[in-house]
């Protein structure tokens, strides 16, 4: 990283980026959160300005995926707080990945310390309100240190960085997505397709070209077992109002437990007073019936998916598959609302990062 950490602006004073024009890219920032884990304990953690990691040639995060990341945003409310969204969930799912590929937990306050951190130090990056734009923040954990067999690393690095960005499909607001059943399949029945580690994703890249070249957006993967229910999107999972008027969303434990999801399921029973259910949702069977669907996650926000490809065919839902429905239309103004603080928070989902100390 060449640049020097606020030269000739005062860490107060927004950089002058269109915030419009972002794309979810990369866009280095100041500062970055690191922890180190060494002979069974977490170093304080420290805000650092390089935004490379240098790792043994051997080790177990470059040769085995031994690692896990998270994935959330702070956003600008009218009154200048910057909000993060449910953070302890995200603390939680780390949790819970490192615990499965044998790494040290993050505790939740370690977790919470890094990400408000960050945040705080890349102030001049975070989105105005009303921009349209957000700072994602990545949080990960990778297994660090001399090694070679498969075994566990014996050093592991807690890292957060934060980059602004814009919205994940091209168009801002509610983007209308396409997507097509993937012949690949993304998670085994008992294996690690509810934890965000790396090693669920780089199998991704090719279902995701194939998706793209049938003309879809992303891939939809089915249940690696019978490939009939609906298991999630590359990066998100899968909510349906159906024509019944119940609101419905996968119960299956191979897919990511999304904190966006959660959060729609709540507000689909307590402000739409819709019928919520989460079980199995056999796709070509249950298509017929499906009146809006979308896809949801931090990154997508919620998308309308206007069309499915099924074998070999275009399944089209609420509106020929070019518009978004009423019910995914309402819950992204809802949850949105929230997230930017521009609504009554009667959930207590928002966490004020204090930008002033
Ligand atoms: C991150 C992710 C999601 C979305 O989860 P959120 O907590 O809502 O951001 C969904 N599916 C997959 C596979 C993911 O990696």
């Amino acid at each position: 990283m060449t640049q020097a950490p606020n030269q000739g602006t005062s860490p107060k004073e927004k950089k002058s980026l269109n915030w419009a024009e972002l794309g979810f890219s990369y866009h280095a920032t100041d500062y970055r959160f690191r922890a180190v884990h060494r002979n069974g304990q977490w170093s304080e953690g420290e805000l650092i300005t390089e935004n490379t990691i240098v790792a043994h040639e051997g080790a177990p995060a470059l040769h085995y995926a031994q690692q896990c990341f998270e994935g959330l945003k702070a956003q600008t409310a009218p009154d200048g707080r910057v909000l993060l969204f449910r953070p302890e969930l995200n603390a939680e799912r780390m949790r819970q990945a490192a615990g499965r590929l044998l790494m040290p937990e993050v505790p939740e306050s370690l977790f919470i310390r890094g990400v408000e951190e960050a945040v705080r130090a890349n102030y001049a990056w975070i989105p105005p309100h009303g921009s349209g734009a957000a700072l994602y923040i990545r949080p990960m954990l990778i297994g660090l240190g001399e090694n070679l067999g498969l075994k566990t690393a014996n050093e592991f690095e807690f890292r957060v960085f934060v980059s602004p960005v814009g919205p994940y499909y091209k168009s801002a607001g509610l983007a209308v997505i396409s997507l097509a059943v993937s012949e690949l399949d993304r998670a085994a029945p008992s294996g690690t397709g509810n934890y965000k580690i790396g090693a669920n994703y780089a199998g991704g890249l090719l279902a995701t070209r194939m998706a793209q070249q049938l003309g879809a957006n992303e891939a939809l993967y089915l249940d690696a077992r019978e490939r009939k229910y609906i298991d999630e999107a590359g990066s998100a999972n899968i909510v349906v109002s159906m024509k019944n008027g119940s609101f419905v969303t996968p119960g299956s434990n191979a897919v990511l437990p999304s904190v966006t999801r959660r959060s729609i399921m709540t507000l689909a029973e307590q402000e739409l007073d819709l019928s919520i259910e989460q079980r199995a949702i056999n796709l070509r069977e249950e298509l017929p019936d499906f009146e809006e669907v979308a896809a949801c996650g931090t990154a997508a926000v919620i998308s309308p998916v206007g069309k499915i490809w099924v074998d070999d065919q275009w399944h089209r839902f609420y509106g020929n598959g070019e518009e978004a429905g009423p019910v995914m239309k309402r819950l992204y103004e809802l949850l949105v609302g929230i997230q930017r603080g521009e609504t009554d928070d009667k959930f207590g989902w928002t966490h004020e990062v204090n930008c002033s100390v």
